[in-house]
């Protein structure tokens, strides 16, 4: 792609409510765009980081068997009526009605809507198990919506559901699904723990979370040095008080505080902030049960399914990459998340030979299968432009300048901001061990 062709509106511009840095830079580096309180569009940077994700939710949940579905993002209010959950909801779930005044809501989360869709569609026990999921809007009127798109009020999600005709089958599901989740976090290239949770409104006997550690997470979860527990600070303090005040103290306050609990494995306890990006539960039979969605037993037998549901914040993990990976001048993507893995900056794109030299590199790095981007903007100057480099974020970035009559360019490193000459002749290879 070429510079020059892509909407990529920067501003310096920030909206009064960014206080955070991935709300910031997004805002600033035209990944997105505000529409009202808690609604964004996303333009054509943001839109690529969003498939990114998309596509490596996607691959790795396939890989372990699950089916991909999409539901109407409309549903009849009579399905939560149903399961009892239309007053637990409140007031997140807006509610709408059409011209012949039937009653619809803006989906928050679907369980209903999948349970009625495996219902009398998986009839027996050889049917079982299924595993469906989408990737889809979701729309929850919280009553705060704030921090760009960590809490956005229209916001895409990855919801998986799972039936199954014993508890033992969904326990299995429920740990090969923690382990999906993990490589798609590992793949995402985030630093995570996965705590234990509180189940809330979603219900059901056992839940856990996925948080990426990040200074301005909104929740606080305590970690052990030594092994892998960790746990959400709701599960472990009874006392509401006590945990909105520990969420509200800053990361640095937290380290002041002492945890007179021991982890069972003898280990310290420490206090980490971090984002909620995935939430698992274990459901039982909480839906299937007043949604009369049942299956055949091997003995003929009438039974409710078994579930388990599996959220991911695909859109909210956009803000989460940022929000663990940044520096004062702007994003700094992982690899598997960035629009594009280099940025070739023709210093002066009025000179002919610097600007063929970035040509060809360009061609021969989108042979070798690297996303590319040239910047090959006439009127912009080199100090612009790398100001843009370092506010977009892209791994790496190439400079073709002054020294191109040495027969050298620059190679900068976005993360460490290092520079390095190299041959022209051999930057492709070069770009190719570390793209690998
Ligand atoms: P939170 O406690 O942050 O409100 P939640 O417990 O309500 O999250 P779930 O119902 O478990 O969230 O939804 C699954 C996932 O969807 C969450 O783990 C989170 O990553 C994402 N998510 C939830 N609410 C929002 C929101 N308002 N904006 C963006 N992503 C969200
Ligand atoms: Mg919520």
């Amino acid at each position: 792609m070429r510079f020059s062709r892509l909407l990529i509106p920067t501003t310096k511009e920030i909206p009064s409510d960014a206080t955070l840095p991935s709300h910031q830079y997004l805002v600033k580096g035209g990944f997105i765009v505000q529409e009202g309180a808690g609604l964004y569009n996303y333009l054509p940077l943001g839109k690529m980081v969003l498939d990114n994700i998309r596509s490596i939710v996607k691959q790795e949940l396939d890989k372990a068997g699950c089916n991909e579905v999409q539901l109407s993002f409309v549903t009849p209010l009579g399905l939560w009526e149903k399961s009892g959950r239309s007053e637990d909801m409140g007031k997140e779930m807006l509610r709408i009605q059409d011209r012949h005044q039937n009653s619809f809501v803006l989906s928050p989360t679907n369980e209903e809507a999948m349970v009625t869709l495996a219902k009398n569609r998986a009839k027996s026990y050889r049917d079982l198990p299924i595993n469906l999921y989408q990737i889809n809007t979701k729309f929850r009127d919280e009553a705060r919506p704030r921090f760009g798109l960590l809490r956005g009020r229209e916001f895409l999600m990855k919801d998986g559901y799972s039936f199954h005709s014993s508890h033992e089958d969904m326990v299995r599901e429920f740990e090969l699904m923690e382990q999906t989740y993990k490589n798609i976090f590992t793949k995402l290239g985030l630093d995570f723990r996965v705590v234990e949770a509180d189940s809330g409104a979603i219900g059901g006997s056992g839940s856990k979370e996925f948080h990426v550690l990040a200074n301005s997470g909104e929740d606080t979860i305590l970690v052990c040095q030594d092994c892998d527990y960790g746990a959400n600070i709701e599960t472990i303090f009874d006392n509401e008080a006590e945990v909105d005040a520990l969420n509200a103290l800053s990361y640095e306050e937290l380290q002041t505080k002492q945890v007179q609990q021991k982890c069972s494995c003898g280990g310290k306890l420490y206090f980490k902030k971090g984002i909620e990006v995935g939430h698992i539960f274990q459901l039982g039979d909480k839906y299937s049960k007043p949604l009369e969605a049942h299956f055949l037993d091997e003995n003929g037998k009438t039974q409710p399914f078994i579930m388990a549901t599996f959220g991911i914040g695909v859109s909210r993990l956009i803000a989460a990459v940022i929000e663990q990976n940044h520096d004062q001048k702007g994003c700094i993507w992982t690899k598997s998340t960035t629009p594009y893995f280099v940025d070739i900056i023709v210093s002066n794109a009025k000179k002919d030979e610097e600007l063929q030299a970035g040509e060809k590199i360009y061609q021969e790095l989108q042979s070798a299968g690297i996303s590319v981007i040239i910047d090959d903007r006439k009127k912009e100057r080199f100090g612009f432009k790398m100001g843009d480099f370092e506010l977009l974020g892209f791994p790496y970035a190439i400079v073709i300048g002054k020294k191109l009559q040495d027969g050298l360019v620059e190679l900068v490193d976005r993360k460490t901001l290092e520079k390095s000459e190299y041959n022209i002749e051999d930057i492709t290879k070069i770009l190719q061990e570390k793209f690998c």
